[in-house]
């Protein structure tokens, strides 16, 4: 058996017709930029976050970009986040001139310890970016408790945890803004590059709608320096056929999940920790990531059983060369550099098929017993 980490093919062929209809439509409307379709995502994403407003952009990454610059962060700023996150976080923070101040993860969920927090704070912080990894939101009630206390933007990457809830809040209800991915790989992914900015701030969204087009506003005036970062019509139809969808892929990745961690605490639990959803949360699992014994071993010889697995991530953002000059050691975030170490994440997607799972299961089962 063959089993990838994604079959994005197998989910085509369930809305084929629908998308077709819909590209045809934009085609035939010659309206490629900032046109209905653009304008009907933003509202129903926007709505799903409980937000005001929602400002369609050219990617995931650019999201978190404009989202800082319209939260008025730049120049000598600088924004605490997670180590242990895809590097577009940090980088975000980097090409909107502040400075990322890197602070340990909760070994339980992988999310920033908001109890490490308050000590990384100095004079120049702006702004906490909290990353929901893997699909669960990060415990957002302390951090907004310290974000209050400190006069802090609280700026969410839900790049891989779009429709995750918290304590019955969404993404996006309780901070500054929080941002998307529509990277295709992502829960609701795209058929090319996509993101959004949503937030309830009424100045922040009408800056970030600004800064897409390069600050101009009106047309050919610039107040502000933008660039050209849009979400297109095209990804915009597609995504409007697989808005409705949503809810039951995330069920069913949340089924899978439940599958996963039943059968493998049974069978080999003294060899991986299986993912915790803290209660309260509603992880709607971008990723299944355990923590395994002897990673290298097992992912090779699952690699040869045709079983796809993938490490997200082997190297912590405060260890790339990239941020050498931030002058971070390796020692200063143990539970971020164990994670690395230890993480290893599964096949995961909505129409992963129960023999599929119980092939993956059973060949972990053999490389241990
Ligand atoms: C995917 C991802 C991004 C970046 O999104 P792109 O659309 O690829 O630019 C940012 N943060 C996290 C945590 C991600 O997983």
């Amino acid at each position: 058996m063959e089993i990838p980490m994604l079959d994005l093919s197998e989910q085509y062929s369930t809305i084929r017709e629908e998308v077709l209809l819909k590209l045809d439509q934009v085609m035939s409307s010659s309206q490629f930029i900032l046109g209905s379709h653009v304008k009907q995502v933003e509202s129903d994403i926007a709505k799903m976050s409980k937000t005001k407003h929602g400002i369609g952009v050219g990617n995931g990454s650019d999201a978190i970009h404009i989202a800082l610059q319209a939260a008025g962060i730049g120049e000598g700023d600088e924004v605490i986040t997670t180590s242990f996150t895809f590097f577009a976080t940090a980088g975000a923070i980097t090409r909107a001139n502040a400075v990322p101040v890197f602070v340990d993860i909760d070994p339980v969920t992988f999310n920033i310890d908001p109890s490490k927090i308050e000590a990384a704070i100095t004079e120049k912080t702006k702004a906490i970016i909290p990353v929901h990894l893997y699909g669960q939101m990060a415990d957002m009630d302390p951090i907004m408790e310290i974000a209050k206390k400190h006069n802090l933007h609280v700026i969410e990457d839900a790049a891989q945890a779009i429709g995750s809830t918290y304590k019955g809040k969404q993404v996006g209800e309780m901070s500054s803004a929080a941002t998307y991915s529509f990277f295709p790989t992502k829960n609701l992914g795209a058929y090319g590059d996509g993101g959004m900015v949503v937030s309830n701030s009424d100045e922040l969204a009408g800056l970030a709608r600004v800064i897409r087009v390069h600050g101009s506003k009106p047309k050919y005036h610039h107040h502000v320096l933008g660039y050209n970062s849009r979400l297109d019509e095209m990804q915009a139809a597609v995504l409007s056929v697989k808005i409705p969808h949503l809810p039951t892929w995330s069920e069913n990745r949340r089924k899978h999940a439940t599958y996963y961690t039943e059968m493998l605490n049974d069978a080999v639990s003294k060899h991986v920790v299986t993912p915790v959803e803290v209660e309260g949360n509603y992880h709607v699992f971008h990723q299944y990531t355990l923590r395994v014994e002897r990673r290298h071993e097992l992912q090779a010889f699952l690699k040869d059983q045709g079983i796809a697995t993938m490490i997200y991530y082997p190297i912590p953002l405060h260890m790339q060369p990239v941020f050498k000059e931030l002058g971070y050691q390796e020692g200063d975030l143990p539970e971020t550099e164990k994670a690395a170490k230890e993480a290893l994440s599964l096949p995961m997607f909505p129409e992963l098929k129960q023999e599929q799972q119980d092939y993956v299961i059973a060949k972990i089962m053999e490389f241990y017993l």
